[in-house]
């Protein structure tokens, strides 16, 4: 993948902050890629974590929080995992959409941010995913109600999907990450 770093940085770098906000330290990375090469989204994305984080180095700014892999990334940590230096990219990714919603910047079209929402705010209420709730909200967000619904007799009968919401979950102890993370979401709604 032929990747194109763009010299001109929107405002000041954001490499202080995303490992701030994120708590991992981009300076051990040196490069070798192995996350990058076992990234899902890479391709479609057209971007890949060993080359944000080049760019970070860089002195990119809020031009990166316009890339394409801040939303098309799954968390599934498979560069984390694969990473050498034990640097956690899903995290950095966390803290660039974080900052991304913050600042207003454009995010892609489609509906990752309003999928990336109601996943959160499920667990922000039930203390873990609650995926018949978060469909329901994402489904009324997105305005295609009737979109895969072939699909939930089968994912029912196979016990992919719950009726009833978790159980078990320590909900105060989940607020209280909320409410540390993004503060004034923690609190009961
Ligand atoms: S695997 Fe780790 S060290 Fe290698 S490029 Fe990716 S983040 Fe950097
Ligand atoms: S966590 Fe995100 S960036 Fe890392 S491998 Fe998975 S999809 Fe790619």
């Amino acid at each position: 993948m032929t990747i194109r770093i763009n010299k001109v940085a929107k405002g000041t770098g954001l490499k202080a902050i995303v490992e701030e906000m994120s708590g991992v330290s981009l300076d051990a990375c040196y490069q070798c890629r192995k996350c990058s090469a076992g990234c899902p989204v890479a391709g479609p994305a057209k971007s890949a974590p060993s080359e944000i984080i080049r760019r970070l180095h860089l002195g990119a700014g809020d031009e990166l929080l316009e890339n394409g892999l801040v939303w098309m990334c799954l968390s599934c940590e498979t560069c984390y995992g694969r990473c050498p230096m034990q640097i956690n990219f899903a995290a950095v990714i966390d803290a660039l959409r974080s900052l991304a919603l913050a600042r207003g910047s454009k995010v892609p079209e489609g509906n990752m941010p309003l999928f990336n929402r109601m996943f959160l705010a499920n667990v922000r209420v039930f203390g873990r995913s609650y995926d018949l709730s978060m469909i329901a909200g994402y489904k009324l967000g997105s305005g295609s109600l009737m979109s895969d619904t072939e699909k939930f007799p089968t994912m029912l009968k196979k016990g992919k999907m719950a009726i009833l919401p978790p159980s078990g979950a320590d909900k105060k102890a989940v607020r209280r990450i909320f409410e540390k993370a993004m503060p004034g979401k923690g609190k009961k709604q």
